[in-house]
């Protein structure tokens, strides 16, 4: 959630500098740039469905335990850090050079959120574990899959008769 709150933070000076009157280019205030309005609508997107994430990990940590939320938990730490990363990515594009300079917080917050896709694990460690989650389900599927073709089948048997 820290890194929930990093983007918050994040999308906040964003738009407080895309807004701010005093700063135009092309003779216009920065918001009016459609890009820029995108970029703060996608972020707003990706915030909220990081957070949602993270909360249903929360809950079934608390409903059932950690080790039966390990997906769960696995899909937030790829996807909140990654999420965060671009999110401060693309603030420093709207905040031109003073962006990567020391006089914003937001070169800070880079480096924090690239060391996250490492800290917590890398990405690819869960990634992979997803990976053998997911794939573990193939044989289930396909029998669900012939279970389905045969009740077809059997259908249609039926209905030709009548
Ligand atoms: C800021 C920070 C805080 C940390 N805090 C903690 C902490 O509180 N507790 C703790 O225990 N550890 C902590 N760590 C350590 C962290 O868990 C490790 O850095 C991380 O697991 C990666 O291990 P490593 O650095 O030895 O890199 P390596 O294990 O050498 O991995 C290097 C790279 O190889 C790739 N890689 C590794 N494994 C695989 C794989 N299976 N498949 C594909 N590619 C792979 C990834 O790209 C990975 O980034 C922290 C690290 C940082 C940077």
């Amino acid at each position: 959630m820290c890194a929930i709150g990093m983007a918050e933070r994040t999308l906040d000076l964003m738009i407080a500098r895309v807004t701010d009157p005093s700063r135009r280019t092309f003779g216009q205030v920065l918001a009016r740039h459609g890009t820029v309005a995108a970029d703060v609508a996608k972020i707003r997107i990706d915030i909220n469905a990081a957070r949602l994430m993270v909360l249903a990990a929360a809950d079934k940590i608390d409903r059932v335990n950690a080790k039966g939320a390990l997906r769960d938990i696995a899909m937030a730490k790829v996807m909140v850090p990654n999420m965060l990363q671009r999110t401060i990515d693309l603030a420093i594009q709207a905040f031109g050079a003073a962006g990567v300079s020391q006089d914003f917080p937001l070169a800070r917050f880079h480096a924090a959120a690239r060391a996250l896709r490492i800290a917590d694990g890398p990405d690819e460690v869960h990634i992979q574990q997803l990976a053998r989650f997911e794939l573990f389900r193939g044989d289930a599927i396909r029998k669900k899959q012939e279970a389905i073709k045969a009740r077809r089948a059997q259908i249609y048997k039926n209905g030709s008769k009548l």
